[in-house]
């Protein structure tokens, strides 16, 4: 389950500071180091969790903290409210788009990311609010990338536009919006090539799109599990292509919640969606307040 020792720890900390009846600076010192210790261990970005601390630091060693009724209840909420702001507060949607304009979204990320499924998950949730959207494969590299596509395309009763893989992308992608203009299709979703690692050759491919036509939306689709090294290609991705919202794939697998946790602080991008599954339906958007519920059990 994903964030069980996080939360488990934490529930832990909390426990201890509601069963105090006063509080003393000494005490909610040490149980914030115990949070520290906590959100560390669950790879979150140690300048995130230095930045989180002092802000909870900041506002729990106030006398109105330790002279209130129930201080332990106060640190908790103090807790959850720099956790909320630290996810970005607000739920973010994607950018989308009079229904008579087109839209453009290029999806962005390593191999494995997620992205050929998140693409399709995307797809069928902009089909049920009434758009026409058109999924394009320009993963010219990855074999099966196509295929994986137009299956993925048929479940949603979405039409995928594809050129084969000895095409350049960028021609693709041209050729794709005219495709949807003509066939009266308002989104056109560009399913793109990742690499293992960070490489020049994507970010020069993924820039020379951006170059050659109107991108709206820029997502960056990244696999929890990976912990802080999310957080890094999030950063190097952001820092070259800049992106427009990031969406976080197998939260359903036990990540430990670095991830979630720190890639808004870091690249100032919103999380949109959450990916929770395999299948098609399993794309969640992103609520803040409830992600650091979760986290806080
Ligand atoms: P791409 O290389 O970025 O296009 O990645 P794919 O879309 O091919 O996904 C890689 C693998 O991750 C596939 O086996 C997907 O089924 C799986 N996957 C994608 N999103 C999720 C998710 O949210 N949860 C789980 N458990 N698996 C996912």
């Amino acid at each position: 389950m994903a964030f069980e020792s996080l939360s488990d720890k934490l529930q832990n900390v909390f426990k201890n500071l509601r069963s105090k009846g006063r509080l003393t600076e000494a005490d909610v010192k040490a149980s914030l180091k115990e949070v520290k210790m906590a959100l560390l261990e669950a790879d979150v970005n140690f300048k995130v969790v230095k930045q989180f601390i002092n802000s909870v630091t900041e506002r729990a060693v106030g006398q109105d903290v330790m002279n209130s009724l129930t201080p332990g209840q106060m640190v908790i909420k103090i807790v959850n409210e720099e956790m909320v702001a630290l996810m970005g507060s607000e739920t973010t949607e994607i950018k989308l788009n009079n229904s008579n304009e087109l839209t453009v979204i290029m999806m962005a990320g390593l191999q494995g990311a997620g992205k050929t499924t998140t693409s399709a998950k995307i797809a069928g949730k902009l089909k049920a609010k009434g758009r026409k959207p058109l999924l394009v494969a320009c993963d010219v590299y990855r074999p099966a990338a196509i295929k994986q596509l137009q299956v993925n395309g048929e479940k949603q009763g979405v039409p995928v536009f594809s050129m084969g893989d000895y095409q350049n992308p960028v021609d693709i992608a041209k050729a794709a919006i005219e495709h949807a203009k003509s066939n009266d299709l308002n989104v056109v979703i560009l399913d793109t090539a990742g690499r293992l690692h960070v490489d020049e050759t994507m970010m020069e491919e993924l820039a020379n799109i951006q170059k050659a036509i109107k991108v709206d939306q820029t997502i960056f689709v990244v696999d929890a599990m990976t912990g802080q090294d999310a957080v890094n290609v999030a950063k190097s991705f952001n820092e070259q292509i800049e992106l427009d919202g990031v969406i976080l794939t197998k939260m359903d697998g036990d990540t430990r919640g670095g991830a979630a946790l720190s890639i808004r602080a870091v690249t100032g991008k919103p999380i949109l969606y959450v990916g929770m599954g395999e299948k098609l339906s399993d794309l969640e958007q992103f609520y803040p307040d409830r992600m650091a519920s979760r986290i806080l059990g």
